[in-house]
C-alpha cells in the first residue's frame, strides 16, 4: 500500500497541534511547533480569515488522517466500512484506525511512532497469536497477543525506553520484560486520540 515520505512537521503546523509524528523529537524542544507555530508555506503568517464549517471538517479529517498515517483513500475506505457497521459511525470510524496492529505496537510503546511501527510491522519484527502478521493494517481483536520476534530488533528496546513518557491505554496489557502486549477489550472514546474530532469527520464525509 502507498504510503507518504514527505516531512511531516509541516501537518502539525499545519494543525496547529502536536500530531507526535516524530517519535522522541516531539518530546524536545527541537519540535518544530515549540519553535515556529505558524502554517507552513509563504503565507503562513499571514492573518487568516474565519474558517467555514466546511473548513473545520476538513482540518479535522485531514487532522485525523495524518495523526494515523493514512492517505485518503485509506482513510475514505475506514469511514465506509465504518458506516456499514451498526452503532455510532464516529466510534466505529475510531475503533477501525486503533486497532490497526501498527497503531497498536505504537500504543504498547513497542515502537517510537506509528510510523516506526508501520516499517517494524511491514518488516516482519511481530506475531500475532504465534504468526508473523507484516501488514500494518491488520485489525487486532479482544484477546489478541502481540509478540516481538526473536531476536528482538535494538530499535523496539530503544522504543521501549523512549515510551516512557507516554502511558499504555487501559484497553492494552504490555509485557515489557516480553517485550510484547494483549488486547484486553475494544477501545472506548475516552482512551483513544483525544485531538480527533469524529463527528467534524462524519459531517465531511456525509456532504453530497
Ligand atoms: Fe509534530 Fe513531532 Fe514534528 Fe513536533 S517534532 S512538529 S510533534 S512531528
Amino acid at each position: 500500500m502507498a504510503n507518504y515520505h514527505g516531512p511531516v512537521c509541516r501537518f502539525c503546523r499545519r494543525e496547529g497541534a502536536k500530531l507526535f509524528l516524530k517519535g522522541e523529537r516531539c518530546y524536545t524542544p527541537k519540535c518544530a511547533i515549540e519553535r515556529r507555530a505558524v502554517p507552513p508555506g509563504q503565507h503562513g503568517q499571514a492573518r487568516r480569515r474565519k474558517t467555514s464549517d466546511y473548513g473545520l471538517q476538513l482540518r479535522a479529517k485531514q487532522k485525523a488522517r495524518r495523526t494515523y498515517g493514512l492517505l485518503e483513500k485509506q482513510f475514505r475506505n475506514y469511514f465506509e466500512m465504518a458506516e456499514r457497521e451498526p452503532g455510532v459511525t464516529g466510534l466505529n470510524l475510531l475503533r477501525h484506525l486503533e486497532l490497526r496492529l501498527d497503531n497498536v505496537v505504537y500504543r504498547l510503546g513497542l515502537a517510537a511512532s506509528r510510523k516506526q511501527a508501520r516499517q517494524l510491522v511491514s518488516h516482519r519484527h511481530f506475531t500475532v497469536n504465534g504468526r508473523t502478521v507484516n501488514i500494518p493494517s491488520f485489525q487486532v481483536k479482544p484477546g489478541d497477543e502481540i509478540r516481538t520476534r526473536e531476536p528482538a530488533s535494538p530499535v523496539i528496546s530503544v522504543a521501549l525506553e523512549s515510551s516512557r513518557v507516554r502511558t499504555v491505554p487501559s484497553w492494552l496489557a504490555l509485557n515489557e520484560a516480553e517485550r510484547s502486549g494483549r488486547v484486553l477489550a475494544l477501545p472506548e472514546r475516552d482512551e483513544m486520540e483525544s485531538g480527533v474530532e469524529e463527528q467534524l469527520i462524519v459531517e465531511f464525509y456525509s456532504r453530497r
